[in-house]
């Protein structure tokens, strides 16, 4: 039986928000919504979710101690992890001593790294992935491009997000593409993954759902990324019968192998009817915003629902659908997010402003488009549409 208790009274039931940025915001709701007291946490003050949340503490989640600390002090029955960048060898003990981490904190551990991810799906659940191979220095990386051949895909083994990853064309980029791998991942250099470069005719997210009724699909979520980051996803994305079912089979070995309760991401390429595993992320996924407008149950209250033990009766796709990042690319302290009433003039039509207190980096996702309509090209024109009205003014 699943039972809350009341905020802020000794029997609350209290969930802790490992990372507070877009996604962990729309957690952080879904949460409140079904009456959980919500502890926000991040490296930085007033991060999004610490926005929505009851409580937040800044400390750095790659800091063990740190970690133990705001666990031990605030005892929640829940510890959800939202990025990567977490010590997660500590989440694995916490769970020995009792803390549920959701949704287990192997999974957590062990999806931060590419390389064990790619040898169990590769190698223990037999799925077709890209070839690959593993390289911890400049000579062995020279040996692994020297075997997967060119063009290859170099990513470090700790990074996500395209951090740190490049595609070598040609041989004058091999350098640059270990330089890259050295400084731009979320480690500062170590192993690297060096993989053919797949000649994909569409990639896609299958969001899996892992509850106590079993396992439930949402519909595949087509994207583009550029660089390695996302920047319009729609859905559904067209799929023959057979690749989808290829696909579901996969996603649904993958996240059994993972184990526990929650939405997990899982990306693949498809070729024809020939689908290929290529990474998966045990939360939820950034491509699978649009699911925000396009179902009953967005990824963010079924991750919410599944945390809880409560079962998924039904995903209900409403119609196709897209949603469109809104990318900053300049630094600045202060934004005005102009001319809301023009975006969000068009039927089925929404957006979400992320409200992050600055630009640093000289690039930063602030906002998210989202449109539903009788296709998904049409919904997609939509986001494009309320994009050349929206302004953002920096400061
Ligand atoms: P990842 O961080 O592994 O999800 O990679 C980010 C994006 O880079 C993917 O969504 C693909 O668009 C692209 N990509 C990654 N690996 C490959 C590959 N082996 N071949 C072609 N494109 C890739």
């Amino acid at each position: 039986m699943t039972n809350v208790g009341t905020v802020f009274k000794k029997n609350s039931t209290k969930a802790m928000l490992l990372g507070s940025g877009e996604l962990g915001r729309e957690v952080a709701i879904e949460l409140k919504r079904l009456g959980l007291e919500v502890v926000a946490v991040d490296k930085y003050a007033d991060a999004p979710a610490m926005q929505v949340a009851d409580r937040s503490h800044v400390i750095s989640m790659l800091d063990a101690d740190a970690l133990e600390r705001v666990v031990l002090e605030e005892n929640p029955a829940y510890i959800i992890p939202e990025v990567e960048a977490i010590a997660t060898q500590k989440l694995v003990e916490l769970e020995g001593r009792g803390f549920n981490v959701v949704p287990t904190a192997g999974a957590v551990n062990f999806t931060m790294n590419r390389k064990g991810i790619r040898t169990l799906a590769a190698e223990k659940l037999g799925m077709k992935t890209s070839p690959y191979a593993f390289a911890g220095t400049k000579e062995e990386f020279l040996e692994a491009v020297k075997k997967i051949g060119i063009p290859c895909v170099v990513k470090p083994i700790m990074s996500s997000s395209g951090h740190g990853q490049s595609t070598v064309r040609d041989e004058s980029q091999i350098d640059a593409a270990w330089e890259c791998s050295q400084t731009g991942g979320r480690a500062g250099g170590g192993e690297v993954i060096v993989e053919g470069f797949v000649d994909f005719d569409y990639e896609i997210t299958l969001l899996t759902v892992r509850h106590s009724g079993g396992t439930s699909f949402c519909a595949p979520i087509g994207h583009e990324q550029v660089s390695g980051d996302y920047r319009r996803s729609w859905q559904p994305h067209p799929m023959g019968a057979l690749a989808l079912e290829r696909a579901k089979d996969y996603a649904k070995k993958i996240t059994d192998a993972l184990g526990g309760y929650g939405i997990f991401g899982v990306e693949m390429f498809v070729r024809g009817d020939e689908v290929l595993f290529s990474e998966v992320s045990p939360r939820p996924h950034d491509t699978g915003m649009v699911t925000m407008i396009s179902q009953n149950l967005s990824e963010f209250a079924l991750h919410a629902r599944a945390i809880l033990g409560i079962p998924i009766p039904e995903i209900e796709l409403y119609g196709p659908s897209a949603s469109r990042a809104v990318v900053v690319e300049k630094n600045s302290e202060m934004l005005e997010y102009c001319g809301l009433d023009k975006v969000l003039s068009r039927p089925n039509t929404d957006m979400r402003i992320f409200s992050k207190p600055c630009v640093t980096g000289g690039h930063r996702r602030m906002a998210v488009l989202l449109a539903r309509s009788d296709t998904v090209e049409r919904a997609d024109a939509t986001t494009a549409e309320m994009l050349a009205d929206f302004e953002i003014k920096t400061f």
